[in-house]
């Protein structure tokens, strides 16, 4: 039996709604992939049963628990060491990850010492009539779509989250295998420790868990014309997003950068301004449930991806907008 893993990362004790992501990618593979399973790796301390039967429910056949106080927040050494010792145990076929912080981190340190190959940051994941796992990401500077095989195993990629919808739970009563194991962690394994955590609130909350998203782009004109996209998302109580020109340009900070060098949102509304659609903005956003574009340039790309396109001056157009939502 061939597996596929996901790596279910857990934050805060939890586990993260991406890994629900990973699950509709990892359940698509198992449809292509003969005779094989998918199965969710979970590292952390005390992560309740509830997140892990949901893991279960949404489709993973069986589910790996490490469970040690060592391990209750991510530290890439000791978590390298336990991914080590399941994949040599286990030998899985391919192991996906998020391309998180947490997944970009222990990924390329753990694909290094198994002397394997890892694909990061996939948009797109497939079986070719071989078997082998098709990794697709945007290379040579986002102008083309590259898809590469890994010779060796397991196959390892990480993908973007948001780029695909949370497996929903499946109907009826899953029963599925977990196995609890626990792994001798030493001092030695521990070279780093986790002091604090300090959450970067200065700039309003964060894009890829809002529901709304009001996004600037050079069209906002200036620094200064940024407090309107800022007014706007506060009334609609939205997160503010921006293009890569913005966030180069210091109008506002890396974080809330969406597109291919940025984050992958997948809000029920992005709203876009003064923002011409670029395919490298479109690439963080189109997924989007519902997108509305203002835009002064009728032929502006952004349109086409649009639900709702306004062409108007974006000065003129939010504040009036502001105006009447204040008033309502
Ligand atoms: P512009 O392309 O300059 O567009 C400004 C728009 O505003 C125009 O359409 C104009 O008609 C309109 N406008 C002007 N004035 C007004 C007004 N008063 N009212 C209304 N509309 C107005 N970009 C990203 O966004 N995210 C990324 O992650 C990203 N990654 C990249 C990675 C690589 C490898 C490369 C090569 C590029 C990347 N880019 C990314 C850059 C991308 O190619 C574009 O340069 C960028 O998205 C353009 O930003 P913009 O739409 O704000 O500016």
């Amino acid at each position: 039996m061939k597996e596929i893993w996901i790596y279910a990362e857990a934050r805060g004790g939890r586990v993260n709604e991406v890994a629900h992501e990973l699950l509709t990618r990892a359940l698509d593979l198992k449809e292509k992939l003969d005779n094989s399973i998918v199965s969710a790796v979970l590292i952390g301390h005390d992560i309740p049963d509830e997140d892990k039967q949901e893991l279960i429910q949404r489709g993973a056949d069986k589910l790996y628990y490490v469970d040690d106080p060592k391990l209750k927040d991510f530290l890439v050494e000791p978590y390298s060491k336990v991914l080590i010792q399941l994949v040599k145990e286990y030998t899985p076929e391919i192991i996906i990850a998020p391309a998180t912080t947490q997944g970009r981190t222990l990924m390329p340190y753990t694909a290094v010492r198994l002397r394997t190959g890892l694909t990061a940051d996939c948009t797109g994941l497939d079986i070719d009539e071989e078997g082998n796992l098709l990794q697709t990401r945007p290379a040579i500077g986002g102008n083309i779509m590259a898809t590469i095989k890994t010779a060796t195993r397991p196959q390892m990629s990480t993908v973007r989250p948001h780029s695909t919808r949370p497996a929903p739970i499946m109907d009826g009563q899953r029963q599925g295998e977990i196995i609890n194991i626990k792994i001798q962690l030493t001092q030695e394994d521990l070279p780093t420790a986790r002091l604090d955590f300090i959450k970067d609130e200065t700039q309003g909350g964060t894009i890829q868990d809002a529901d709304v998203i009001v996004s600037g782009g050079r069209g906002v004109g200036k620094a200064d014309n940024f407090k309107i996209v800022y007014k706007l998302a506060e009334l609609l109580g939205g997160a503010v997003g921006g293009s890569r020109d913005v966030v180069d340009r210091g109008w506002i900070g890396y974080p809330h950068q969406v597109g291919l060098s940025g984050k992958t949102v997948n809000p029920k509304l992005y709203i876009a301004l003064g923002i011409s659609g670029a395919i490298q903005h479109l690439a963080g956003m189109q997924t989007s449930d519902t997108i509305i574009a203002v835009n002064k340039d009728p032929d502006a790309q952004i349109f086409r991806v649009s639900d709702l396109g306004i062409v108007a001056d974006v000065t003129e157009l939010v504040p009036a907008l502001i105006e009447k939502l204040e008033v309502a």
